[in-house]
């Protein structure tokens, strides 16, 4: 299949999109989410059964009345990754997973 994605030279470039992060290897370092310039993923608590409890807000120390163990991040609005590659390059743990263009299904 012939790439619909180009550089601005006109190279041919193909999106590799943020799908998943695998929270049982998530360190929830905040690497990602620092040079990610589309918002695609934050922060969730999570409680020692590794039960998603909710998102981390900057603004308050939540700690879900007790119930936080870790913190792990969380693809939730995947729809606006455009594939750059950057949270992939930054990630310690090797736990997103990243699909090419080409190979997303509608
Ligand atoms: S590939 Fe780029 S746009 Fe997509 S989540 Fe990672 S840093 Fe953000
Ligand atoms: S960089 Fe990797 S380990 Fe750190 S929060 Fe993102 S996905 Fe988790």
């Amino acid at each position: 299949m012939t790439s619909a994605f180009a550089t601005r030279d006109g190279s041919k470039w193909m999106p590799q999109y943020l799908t998943a992060i695998d929270g049982t290897t998530c360190i929830g370092c905040g690497r990602c989410f620092k040079v990610c310039s589309r918002d695609v993923m934050h922060l969730y608590g999570v409680d020692d059964a590794g039960e998603i409890l909710g998102p981390c807000n900057d603004d308050d120390d939540d700690d879900f009345d007790g119930e936080l163990n870790r913190m792990i991040m969380v693809v939730d609005h995947e729809g606006r990754c455009v594939g750059c590659g950057a949270c992939a390059r930054v990630c310690p743990k090797n736990c997103q997973t990243h699909v090419a263009a080409d190979k997303i299904t509608a």
